[in-house]
């Protein structure tokens, strides 16, 4: 008997992969979290039946949802990352010696514990001694913060759920304040093809907007995510991602990439004309 994990991406819209293995299920009081193995992707988990991290498809995410901003400010010393419980995202940031620490705000533990024990190939930095793991809604950690951070990165699961209130006000507002001045916000800007995520992707930004004189968008092809164009939020109080950036400079870090490059600063946030009329009627 064949065994396939499907996801719908829109009510009249399926993807799915065949699997090897349904290697674990557990709820907890969060979400329902699974890891699958699978030929075509490797080992996969899921949180609700929503597709989060695949071994073969992930770093195409994680790299650029971190070395954009750290490409932009080389001088990023304090980083925070909200949601990211599989480590990837951290696990990039880890490769700058310039950052000096570190914090994950993580609302659920037990998607930690499941990626440290079923996809070391994400989580394998958790443990380095400048990352400081905090378990608790990002919406709060926020609160307390000030004028602290030089990157946040909000690496969350979609606009419903535990996730709901990192899209909003309030939250991009508490992002603002805890900020330094050459601070950068960057967050998973969902897709702007199916319809119920556009419209998710144009209130993120427009609510960004009002805070952050900065606002851009970029984009990256990440196959397993609803239609497979991603977008990503650059936000911030002055820095501009790829203005003022000198490409060789990235390069002299020495960092090895599989997706990101150099050229993808610049080259990312060149938008298709469909997606700058949606950012155009969000933000007009
Ligand atoms: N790459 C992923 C994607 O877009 O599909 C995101 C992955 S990461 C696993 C998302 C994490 O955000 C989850 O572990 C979830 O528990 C966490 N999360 C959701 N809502 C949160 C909140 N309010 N505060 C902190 N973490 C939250």
């Amino acid at each position: 008997m064949e065994l396939w994990y499907t996801e719908e991406h829109t009510p009249s819209v399926r993807f799915s992969i065949k699997v090897n293995e349904h290697v674990l299920s557990k709820k907890t009081p969060f979400q329902r979290i699974d890891v699958f193995d699978s030929e075509e992707f490797g080992r996969f988990f899921t949180l609700d039946g929503l597709m989060m991290v695949t071994e073969k498809d992930e770093y195409i995410y994680h790299e650029m949802i971190a070395h954009v901003p750290m490409a932009a400010n080389p001088q990023i010393e304090n980083a925070l990352v909200i949601g990211g419980g599989d480590g990837g995202t951290v696990r990039e940031l880890t490769r700058y010696g310039t950052i000096g620490r570190i914090d994950m705000a993580e609302i659920d533990e037990t998607v930690v514990n499941v990626c440290r024990e079923y996809l070391p190939f994400t989580s394998l930095a958790l443990g380095d001694s400048r990352v400081h793991l905090h378990f608790e809604d990002g919406l709060k950690f926020i609160r307390s913060r000030e004028n602290f951070y030089d990157l946040i990165i909000v690496d969350s699961t979609d606009p419903f759920g535990p996730g709901e209130g990192l899209f909003t006000r309030e939250f991009y507002g508490n992002c603002h304040k805890a900020l330094t001045e050459d601070g950068i916000l960057v967050n998973q800007h969902e897709s702007p093809y199916y319809e119920s995520y556009a419209r998710s992707m144009q209130r993120a930004h427009s609510r960004i907007r009002e805070f952050f004189p900065v606002c851009r968008v970029y984009q990256a092809h990440i196959p397993t995510y609803p239609s497979g164009h991603w977008l990503f939020g650059f936000a911030s109080k002055r820095i501009e991602p790829y203005e003022n950036v000198r490409p060789g400079d990235w390069n002299a870090l020495g960092i090895t990439t599989r997706y990101y490059n150099a050229g993808l600063q610049t080259g990312a946030f060149m938008l298709p004309n469909y997606v700058k009329e949606l950012l155009n009627r969000a933000c007009p």
